[in-house]
């Protein structure tokens, strides 16, 4: 699968969930939720979580855990190709924390790429943001009003 049809880790809703995922045995929707606001302090809405773990578990990412008793959902865990995708995830936000530091480049907020000379920049809440282009911009300003 290449890069680009790969789901986006761009921000620490995300990145926080698929952590939990990569050290849990198994975390719901639910649980989730909770240990984003304990840990983070930070309210996340409960739409895009479960939207996110969907398509998590549509990228075959995640599966459900059975339980033979309950038809109920007792929380997901990763596949071996959602812990690829995680490692793959990691690496790159190790890769743009490295980048960034040694030699202050300027990257993409949307999809990471580096920056040159031709950049967008645009303001997003009370941040100025760069962007490769308006439609990264554009991405990322929807992206930032679910949250
Ligand atoms: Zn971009």
């Amino acid at each position: 699968m290449s890069e680009i049809d790969d789901i986006r880790v761009q921000n620490l809703t995300r990145l926080y969930t698929i952590m939990l995922l990569n050290t849990s045995k198994s975390a719901t929707g639910y649980s989730i939720l909770k240990r984003l606001a304990r840990d983070l302090g930070k309210t996340a809405s409960p739409t895009y979580v479960y939207d996110f773990l969907k398509m998590l578990k549509a990228k075959g990412y995640i599966k459900d855990v059975k339980t033979s008793k309950t038809k109920r959902s007792k929380g997901y865990y990763l596949t071996s190709s959602g812990k690829e995708f995680v490692s793959r995830v990691l690496l790159r936000f190790n890769n743009l924390i490295e980048l960034s530091i040694q030699s202050k480049i300027k990257i993409c907020a949307s999809c990471g790429v580096k920056l040159y000379e031709d950049y967008y920049t645009e303001k997003i809440g009370d941040e100025e943001l760069n962007f490769c282009c308006t439609h990264c911009a554009k991405a990322y300003r929807s992206e930032y009003h679910q949250k």
